[in-house]
């Protein structure tokens, strides 16, 4: 549980489940699955730092490929073309395959990688902590969707944000068309606020939202009351039965 859009929605803080980065639905599996293109970037920027912080600890290379494959399962289908698997690496591969590539994302590694790295460490003749490799392999995965949520959250604050850009969007499009119908059905002491396009456009949206929402309601109430006192001298000046 955490902000993404399903759960704004179940605690009312917002109308629209909505991924700030592409509209679609979000909950967490969304937030390192969307399709974006800067959620795109930004998986691509974060495994290719964890492509070389695995050979920085020297991973053993049938390990790296098969992690790394594991990995991205989180975004590609499974029926996308993949790199063979090690026979030596098969069954931990499989094991990890249980727990799944979300669970992996989240740190959650199968113990069957230790013995492996350990023999790789043995072949090279390193004297590392196969566990501390385990555990800051862990750590690592779960970073790469930490900075996946902290990318989200840089678009939902910013004016890249898809809610905010349809808010503009809809803000503008009625700006212009309540600057060409022009001032003649607003009553008189609104007409000024109809005398500079460019002073209007300049303002906030939340701004252009309020001098939106009161001009459609004048121009309403105008148009309404001017129809009333048509249809009043219409009855007073028609001819009798
Ligand atoms: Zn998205």
């Amino acid at each position: 549980m955490c902000g993404t859009g399903k759960f704004k929605v179940l605690w009312g803080l917002e109308t629209s489940a909505a991924c700030p980065r592409c509209g679609n639905f979000e909950d967490h599996l969304h937030v390192p699955h969307c399709r974006a293109a800067s959620a795109r970037a930004e998986w691509d920027r974060r495994t290719a730092a964890f492509s070389a912080w695995l050979d920085l600890q020297l991973t053993g290379p049938s390990i790296k490929i098969a992690i790394l494959q594991l990995l991205q399962g989180v975004r590609t289908p499974p029926s996308f073309p993949r790199r063979t698997i090690s026979s030596s690496v098969r069954p931990a591969f499989l094991a990890q395959q249980v727990i799944g590539s979300q669970g992996l994302l989240e740190g959650c590694i199968a113990l069957s990688w230790l013995p492996l790295q350990q023999q790789h460490y043995d072949k090279i003749r390193c004297c590392r902590s196969v566990s501390l490799w385990a555990s800051r392999l862990s750590q690592q995965l779960i970073s790469i969707g930490f900075y996946m949520w902290e990318q989200r959250n840089s678009v939902q604050h910013s004016d890249d944000n898809i809610q905010l850009r349809e808010r503009h969007s809809t803000v503008n499009e009625g700006f212009h068309s309540q600057f060409d119908m022009g001032p003649d059905d607003l009553p008189k002491e609104i007409q000024p606020m109809l005398t500079c396009r460019q002073q209007v456009l300049c303002k906030l949206l939340v701004d252009k939202e309020e001098w939106l929402k009161l001009l459609c309601q004048e121009r309403r109430d105008f148009r309404r009351s001017m129809k009333a006192q048509r249809r009043s001298l219409r009855t007073i000046f028609s001819p009798g039965p």
